[in-house]
């Protein structure tokens, strides 16, 4: 059974590994990365560990965040220890980092010739404080690299199809991406407005790739929205492999 994906645009780039996951069959838990779940902690712990090994990489290095809606980029590097955030930068080789996500959009960067990749958590509340181009912006300082030498993947996520929202959020933002349908309720495209903020942060529109699948309605993911409490999450990486293995 094929368990993970992989995002066309970072293909041609071998020395990269990255990819997201998928539910295993329709168990709740199937395949699940997250702690915060109420999944068997020992399973997450084997599932992490299998997955970060098959990609390449130690287990030791997969970084993973205390993902909290927010607008909080760190740099990872050695001594890394999970702390409250929503986005991951480096430019160190072996180091492979998540986001875990039901329904929130994972945004993954690279300029691979740099070694330099991100990992992004953009729910509607990380959308609204633009977290995806606080993450540009962080990587622009960190690393001196221009935004448009930045290759992106906006992955799977809750689509416009069937991600209903209210006022509230509708009010978060200034009106695009909604579709009205009536009686206060709207359509939200939170991978459309991702895709605005990194245009607006600077990427090159054919240096970015919208997987265009639906957490929601397609049940071979997790999605929140979906199954509420009986829902785990997927994991999408991204990391530079030690370019001295293999030699
Ligand atoms: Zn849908």
């Amino acid at each position: 059974m094929v368990l993970t994906i992989t995002p066309s645009i970072f293909k041609p780039y071998p020395e990269l590994a990255a990819a997201m996951t998928l539910r295993r069959g329709e168990e709740p838990f199937g395949f699940n990365f997250s702690f915060y779940v109420g999944d068997d902690e020992e399973r997450v712990r084997h599932n992490r560990q299998k997955y970060t090994e098959k990609l390449g990489f130690s287990s030791a290095r997969l970084a993973v965040q205390k993902q909290v809606h927010g607008d909080r980029v760190v740099y990872v590097d050695e001594g890394y220890q999970p702390t409250e955030s929503d986005a991951l930068i480096t430019d160190q080789e072996g180091w492979l980092l998540g986001v875990s996500t039901a329904d929130c959009v994972p945004i993954l960067l690279a300029v691979p010739e740099k070694s330099i990749v991100g990992a992004i958590h953009s729910g509607w509340r990380g959308s609204a404080q633009n977290v995806a181009s606080k993450t540009v912006r962080a990587v622009e300082e960190q690393f001196r690299i221009a935004p448009g030498e930045l290759i992106a993947w906006i992955g799977p996520s809750a689509g416009q199809c069937c991600y209903e929202v209210g006022e509230d959020i509708f009010r978060a933002f200034d009106n695009r991406r909604f579709k009205p349908i009536g009686d206060e309720k709207f359509l939200f495209d939170n991978k459309g407005v991702v895709l605005d903020q990194l245009l607006e942060a600077g990427l090159r529109p054919e240096k970015i790739e919208i997987d265009p699948r639906c957490t929601i309605c397609d049940t071979r993911f997790h999605s929140w929205r979906r199954d509420r409490k009986a829902s785990g999450r997927m994991i999408a990486v991204i990391g530079r492999k030690n370019s001295t293995d293999g030699l």
